[in-house]
């Protein structure tokens, strides 16, 4: 889909964070602490695979993010009509509710989690706990889950292209079904898209809802500590370019010792 890149430089001013010259967090609620796009939006990353760009999750799409988001890619100069995949890494709202408007806006691919792909398919509030999650006041009342394609599911060892970079996909429920992580070796540094598995200081999130699980929790996070990589880049709060092993390390320590790592919210 052709787009014309006026609407977003009428959008504020764009900014974002460059991690290195093949990642840069375009968007994020200020809750998340760096303000690129609107609340509740989780860290919204993405990828420059050269000829191809990729969302990693894509926040709500409420208020003004969807604009924010495009005007901050614009801002690094690069191309947001490049950007051809959002991947989701899990049904959260705050990940993907804003999927539909980012594929119908942009023309892009939906990839999610195989056990995920029907909750997406179908916008299944319960299913992706959106209904308790309204209830204890996290998402507005009126607020709607816009139902939307995926054009491919994706599980455990399966690699997703975007230009000449290459993502691996670990499935890592636990914090909820149909989550999976994303390890991309880069040209210097290679990278953990860890979602909501795990956070820096070895922490995470564990809700009273349907899906959690603290057993899964457990071995998805004693599988993401087989990992080599550098930079840990989560779904929520501080990012880490180099020693993202030790974080995960900590939360597999607690787990070993059968405590339950700490929780990064609440
Ligand atoms: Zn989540």
């Amino acid at each position: 889909m052709a787009l014309s890149t006026r609407r977003y430089q009428q959008a504020e001013a764009g900014g974002s964070v460059r991690i290195t010259d093949e990642v840069y967090l375009v968007g994020g609620g200020v809750a998340n602490a760096f303000g690129l796009s609107d609340d509740p939006d989780c860290h919204i990353y993405l990828v420059d695979g050269g000829d191809e760009l990729a969302l990693i999750d894509c926040g709500m799409a409420s208020g003004n993010s969807l604009e924010r988001i495009l005007a901050n890619v614009l801002a690094e100069g690069l191309n947001p009509e490049k950007i051809a995949q959002v991947i989701v890494t899990h049904y959260h709202v705050d990940h993907a509710g804003g999927a539909a408007e980012f594929r119908e806006r942009l023309g892009v691919d939906v990839v999610a989690p195989a056990d995920a792909a029907d909750a997406l398919r179908t916008g299944d509030e319960r299913a992706v706990a959106l209904d308790v999650a309204k209830a204890a006041g996290f998402y507005a009342a009126d607020y709607h889950f816009e139902p939307v394609e995926v054009s491919q599911e994706v599980r455990e060892g399966d690699r997703i292209h975007v230009g000449r970079l290459e993502l691996e996909v670990f499935e890592t429920p636990g914090h909820c079904d149909g989550h999976v992580s994303l390890l991309m070796r880069g040209r210097e540094r290679s990278y953990l898209f860890a979602g909501d598995a795990v956070f820096s200081g070895g922490r995470v999130v564990l809700q009273n809802i349907h899906d959690c699980s603290i057993q899964k929790t457990a071995e998805s996070i004693a599988k993401l500590a087989e990992l080599e990589f550098d930079a840990l880049l989560p779904g929520h709060a501080a990012i880490c370019l180099d020693g993202g092993t030790r974080h995960v390390a900590l939360a597999n320590q607690a787990c070993r010792s059968l405590f339950v790592p700490k929780n990064l919210v609440g």
